[in-house]
Parts: structure tokens; C-alpha cells; sequence
């Protein structure tokens, strides 16, 4: 394949288009623009094309380009400059006229990739991220960015056979702070935490609904068929109480769990909390870096079974000088 606007040569055009890795698209040329995005322009290899109304082989009729929002790369916004290939047909009864290409890179009339849906919805799924955050990383609003995580995760989501042998179900929200007061931007997730048989984690996107409120999570659960819910033996539970009292009414058989991740964010911010008030009762005034309690703040977060003996020995000496009550080590023994 020969890359018109490539002076750079076919070695780094081949390197190119196997890192860009969309089937039957070639990388033209890289750029960072003004706005320090990354700026991929892109064509397919297609050739020939047929009219979609009669068959007939149509003839080229120049370039559009197409601007696409693709995943983030290398810590940078990436757009795709794609140089659409326009057809047209050639027969003269047929009412077609000029016709764009069709690619699986992304479907007609929308601003982002298949690629980089897939990568927001993953995120979401998985990470501890954000709709607005994961928008920002892709370059577009909040509403585009939504927009597309729905309708990929009701394509996800759309098999009635997911939630069979769902045993233990996730749920986490992910808030967006509302710019104006009333303004609800919160989505909630539903994960198959269950283990299969071999006890391994496979955290499967069930469902994704807008809004943060138990009442949201309670409706779901109603939709769902019996045996579903019938099944779910186990509910983690992000530490948001609508969704306990969700998961209390629409799942009393089941045993509430406050995932491990969340667990452990509790547990070090009440160690940081007592920290800081034994601080603030024995010193007067908030810690400094001289102070006993402060210079271990950052080892009091880790499991001490990640600790080294000096550590550990430090954590030990500050403790005794600075936290007469022992009210510090009490809050750190429990966190462990
Ligand atoms: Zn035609």
C-alpha cells in the first residue's frame, strides 16, 4: 500500500499502521495541534466500491474529512482527520448519486470510534472514573460521552442470558459534579462480581442507568426477572446508603458487603481523621512536617505487611511520642 502524503516512507507507514491497529486503515501523518491534542490522519485501503441502491461499480468523487474523537494516546486528546472516500455511481438511471465509505472504524454520524466507546465503557465499568473525566479524556462533552456509553452498554447488555448465575452483584456510582444545583449527572453501574468455578473475578457490565439515588438501583432491581434476583447472594455495595436500603428491599436474602476497594478507602480516611484531631488536641494547631504524627501519615495508609522493619519501627517511635492517648494507634490497628 502506498502512502501519497507520507514522505516519511513505507517502514514507518507499515509501524505506523500497526500501532493505529484499525483493520484496512492507514495512518498519513501524525501531528500535535495547537490545542496539544494528537492528530492522526487516516484513509482506508479500500479501492472499489459498489452503489448500495443498484450494484453498480461506482467511480471516486474526491475526499471529506471526517473528524473522529478516538481513545486518548500518550496522555493526549487523539482526533482522527479521516479522509472519507466519496463515490459515485455510475449508472444513470440509478437515483443514488454520490455515496460516502462505510468503515467499522465508526458508524455514520458519530463523533467518536468504535475504539474509543469500548475503552469509555470499560472504564467505567472497572475503573474508578467518572462519565465527565472519561469526557474529558476523549475531548467532548458530557452528553457525547454519555450518550455513547448508553447505547454501548445496552448493546452489552442487551443478552437476557447475563444474568444467569449472577451470585454476587456490584454496583458503584460515578458522580459527576452538577455545574448547576438540580442537576442529577450521576451514573450508577451494575457489575457481575460473581467467581466462576476456578474462583476467578471476571466483573461483567450488567447494566449502567442514570442517576445516583437508591431509588434508581431499587427500580433496576425490580425490572429484573425472579430467578436473578432470586440468585444474588452477595451485593457490594459502593458506601452510598440509597443503595443499601435498595439492596435491604430488593434483595433481603442477601448479604450486604462493602467492596474491598472502598472498604480500605473508609478504613485510611479514619486514620487520617484521628490522626488530625490528635494532632489538632496535643500540639494546638494542625500538624507540620517536624511533627511525629505527620512524618508517618503516608506509612499509616499502607497494609503493614507491605512495610519494612524501619518502617515499621518508625510508625512505632512516632506513635509513642505523638499520640499519648493512643487513640491514633487504636484507629490503625483496626484500619490493618
Ligand atoms: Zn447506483
Amino acid at each position: 500500500m502506498d502512502h501519497p502524503m507520507c514522505g516519511s516512507g513505507a517502514r514507518w507507514c507499515a509501524r505506523a499502521d500497526a500501532i493505529f491497529d484499525v483493520p484496512e486503515m492507514h495512518v498519513l501523518d501524525a501531528e500535535v495541534d495547537t490545542q496539544q491534542r494528537l492528530v492522526l490522519t487516516v484513509e482506508s485501503g479500500q479501492v472499489e466500491a459498489g452503489c448500495p441502491a443498484c450494484g453498480v461499480m461506482a467511480i471516486g468523487h474526491g475526499r471529506r474529512v471526517r473528524t473522529l474523537h478516538d481513545a486518548p494516546c500518550f496522555g493526549r486528546v487523539t482526533l482522527l482527520r479521516w479522509l472519507v472516500r466519496i463515490w459515485r455511481c455510475q449508472e444513470p438511471a440509478c437515483p443514488t448519486g454520490t455515496f460516502s465509505e462505510a468503515h467499522d472504524l465508526a458508524p455514520p454520524r458519530t463523533a467518536l470510534t468504535v475504539r474509543a466507546v469500548g475503552w469509555a465503557a470499560d472504564a467505567l465499568s472497572y475503573d474508578d472514573t467518572t462519565v465527565s473525566a472519561l469526557a474529558r479524556h476523549l475531548g467532548v462533552d458530557w452528553h457525547t460521552c454519555w450518550d455513547a456509553i448508553e447505547v454501548e452498554a445496552k448493546a452489552r447488555t442487551s443478552d437476557p442470558a447475563r444474568l444467569n448465575g449472577v451470585n454476587t452483584l456490584g454496583v458503584d456510582e460515578h458522580i459527576w459534579r452538577p455545574s448547576r444545583i438540580g442537576v442529577d449527572r450521576a451514573v450508577t453501574i451494575m457489575v457481575d462480581l460473581s467467581r466462576d468455578q476456578a474462583g476467578c473475578l471476571h466483573a461483567r457490565l450488567l447494566d449502567a442507568v442514570v442517576g445516583r439515588s437508591g431509588s434508581v438501583y431499587k427500580r433496576w432491581l425490580r425490572d429484573q426477572p425472579d430467578e436473578f434476583v432470586d440468585g444474588v447472594e452477595t451485593a457490594a455495595l459502593d458506601p452510598f446508603r440509597g443503595y443499601a436500603n435498595a439492596i435491604h428491599d430488593g434483595l433481603p436474602d442477601a448479604v450486604a458487603v462493602l467492596d474491598a476497594f472502598h472498604v480500605v478507602r473508609l478504613g485510611s480516611q479514619v486514620v487520617d481523621e484521628v490522626r488530625r484531631r490528635v494532632q489538632q488536641d496535643t500540639l494546638g494547631r494542625r500538624g507540620h512536617k517536624q511533627d511525629p504524627l505527620y512524618k508517618i501519615r503516608g506509612l499509616l495508609r499502607h497494609g503493614v505487611e507491605h512495610l519494612t522493619d524501619k518502617q515499621q519501627a518508625k510508625i512505632i517511635a512516632c506513635l509513642d511520642t505523638g499520640d499519648p492517648t493512643e487513640e491514633v494507634n487504636l484507629a490503625w490497628q483496626c484500619y490493618q
